[in-house]
């Protein structure tokens, strides 16, 4: 008989091969490809276009492992329409680097054997109550938003969700934005249910991904933890999906295969006719819009932890306070800390910037560093000794010869945390300090480090926006936003909800077990109702009125964007050939073509980039009118074409 096998590659389609075996759709198999054996899954429909001639080779084998469940396939299928996606990179996705694992000893997957132990947490009555609204105990699709303000205890009431389900005999998925999270919440996750749940994210290791994989498919592991990419799991039982930080923005896969892990799990959700939980503090827009449609359903806790209160806010106008040169703390901050240190308090000093300083010039030649790849400035790391691009990772040595003979003589514009962190400790000589960024907290020792800050034998942390992710530190209650700069705002259309987001999380680190805490912003800013606004204590009203602005400039959630890159080597030849796109493309598509424009980052990894964005209504009619006109458009040599289907970042 005759077989459609879908390969984990650029093709869109299934190819046909002929096999004795006993095949049914969603097995996985060897087979012949070119020269090589690759694996396979028997698809659910046949190539459309095959030409008689063409020689059918032979499945190789079938894989002994379960074949992947119809709904699983449907799904993909979808994906990869809705993204605009090739079916074999959708594939891709869930194959292990190509593979499916084969029979495993069922001795690995012992260390994730279920075992309920009973603890001594118990729910309060909000608790209880939005329990009772998710409702799980109808096992049909829906999506319920779980709204609470920041250390209001979400996490026990989906545990308990997750528990029931559990006991049904069912898997279940928690997807968290950052893999940086899952230690602290894993241990979270183990004094509740007493057993450990397998953690997936692109750093653990091959033999790992091996053993989880495959207890994933033959049902003998329960639980997953992930970031994105264990959306893709080949679940054998799944009974409910939870997107824990549903708002936060890391969910989108910017690189390579685009989509969004919270869309996509949504969707993954309703191919299985399953539930799916999303948790926030505070919803994203499009959230938020389902919410008040009456699409999604919802409960909140309004209520901390403790009855501990949300930390209070103070805006420190720099205006009025002249700050010394090279410093960037005013005194009247540095009063505020002494405060809290003396009442044994932690303090966080917030800046949204890695490094030393992001700009940095010849005061004789006036040449700044800037990246030979990218159109963006080097940012001096002085921990390291080098300058880096945080686009490319391109590095260099801070040492130059002068165009004025001899060597430059640089200056260093603006702070980084590094900076700030100097002049930290110039000012509390005696505290010990850390910074918290990607640069320090993505190594080994990052355990140590937390568990210092969490003892409250670290005083000080000075943090980019990697601290505002869901952290519980029990002793902070003193944060300083070194500046607030809101000006930025008026390019991304996202701006506003990602400042909202931003600062609502990272307030929320503080205050946490009942202290009084205070959040100082320290700006030039002199409309401080910005300020005011996206501080308040009911996220919903900012919400409203982001959403109207949204309704009324026809921007998403109402409408649907597609963006759409194209990269090339040569600037002139790169801009003809995206208004050549254009017009080709803009008779044929289902909604409005705007641009091109040169990309904010014109050169990125040494390719110049335009962006062109597609605007329509939300229907896989924009997807589909696109796709077919792109196939027929011929890019020329060395031009590429990326697309971005609900895209995020503009860069
Ligand atoms: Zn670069
Ligand atoms: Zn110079």
């Amino acid at each position: 008989m005759k077989v459609p096998i879908l390969l984990p590659n650029i093709f869109n389609h299934p190819f046909t091969y002929k096999s004795e075996l006993d095949l049914k759709v969603g097995d996985y198999v060897i087979i012949p490809f070119g020269k090589v054996e690759v694996t396979g899954i028997v698809w659910d429909e046949f190539e459309k276009k095959t030409s008689k001639n063409f020689i059918i080779k032979k499945v190789l084998k079938k894989i002994k492992t379960p074949s992947l469940k119809k709904d699983t396939i449907k799904f993909l299928n979808w994906f990869s329409e809705y993204n605009m996606i090739p079916k074999g990179m959708a594939l891709k996705l869930l194959l292990l680097s190509g593979n499916a694992v084969e029979k495993i000893s069922s001795e690995f997957y012992e260390q994730f054997k279920i075992n309920i132990k009973k603890n001594k947490i118990e729910l309060s009555k909000d608790q209880k109550s939005c329990l009772k609204k998710m409702n799980i105990s109808n096992q049909k699709f829906r999506v319920h938003v779980l709204q609470g303000t920041t250390g209001s205890g979400k996490t026990m009431v989906y545990f308990e969700a997750l528990k029931e389900i559990i006991n049904k005999g069912f898997q279940g998925l928690i997807l968290l934005p950052e893999i940086g999270l899952t230690g602290q919440f894993q241990n979270k996750f183990i004094e509740f249910f007493g057993f450990k749940p397998a953690v997936w994210h692109s750093g653990i290791t091959k033999k790992n991904k091996k053993i989880i994989w495959s207890g994933i498919a033959n049902d003998k592991i329960k639980v997953v933890i992930g970031a994105r990419s264990s959306l893709f799991l080949p679940f054998k039982k799944l009974g409910l999906i939870i997107v824990d930080e549903e708002h936060d923005q890391s969910y989108k896969q910017d690189e390579g295969v685009t989509y969004n892990a919270r869309d996509m799990a949504i969707s993954r959700a309703s191919f299985e006719n399953i539930p799916i939980n999303l948790i926030t503090a505070v919803p994203s827009i499009e959230t938020y819009d389902n919410i008040k449609k009456g699409k999604y359903s919802v409960s909140k806790l309004n209520q901390r932890y403790l009855n501990a209160s949300l930390p209070k806010y103070e805006i420190i106008n720099l205006n009025n306070l002249k700050l010394e040169s090279q410093s960037w703390i005013s005194k009247k901050t540095i009063e505020k800390v002494k405060f809290h240190l003396e009442k044994k308090d932690q303090v966080l000093f917030f800046l949204n910037r890695r490094g030393f300083s992001p700009y940095v010039l010849c005061k004789k030649c006036f040449t700044s560093y800037s990246c030979p790849n990218c159109s963006i400035n080097l940012v001096y790391h002085k921990n390291k000794k080098n300058l880096l691009c945080h686009y490319c990772g391109y590095k260099t040595l801070l040492d130059r010869d002068c165009s004025n003979e001899g060597k430059c003589d640089f200056i260093f514009s603006g702070p980084g945390v590094e900076r700030i962190s100097e002049e930290v400790k110039k000012i509390f000589p005696n505290k010990k300090t850390v910074i918290f960024s990607s640069d320090t907290m993505n190594k080994k020792n990052s355990t140590d480090i937390m568990e210092k800050i969490i003892n409250n034998k670290i005083q000080i942390l000075i943090g980019t926006q990697l601290i505002s992710k869901g952290f519980h530190f029990p002793s902070l209650n003193c944060i300083v936003v070194v500046d607030i700069d809101l000006s930025s705002q008026g390019h991304d259309l996202r701006g506003a909800e990602k400042n909202l987001q931003l600062y609502h999380q990272l307030s929320g680190r503080a205050g946490r077990t009942g202290k009084p805490a205070t959040v100082y912003f320290q700006t030039y800013n002199l409309d401080t109702k910005l300020i005011t606004d996206l501080t308040n204590k009911d996220p919903d009203i900012f919400l409203g009125k982001e959403l109207e602005i949204r309704r009324e400039n026809n921007l998403p959630p109402f409408q649907r964007f597609i963006a759409l890159i194209i990269t090339g080597n040569n600037e002139r030849e790169l801009e003809k050939e995206a208004y050549k796109f254009k017009s080709f493309i803009e008779n044929a598509v289902e909604g409005k073509v705007l641009g091109p424009v040169n990309a904010p980052i014109f050169k990125l990894k040494r390719k110049y980039r335009v962006r062109l964005l597609i605007r329509g209504p939300k229907s896989l009619k924009v997807q589909n009118s696109l796709a077919k006109i792109i196939e027929k458009f011929k890019f020329s040599t060395g031009m590429k074409l990326t697309v971005d289907v609900d895209p995020i970042n503009f860069n």
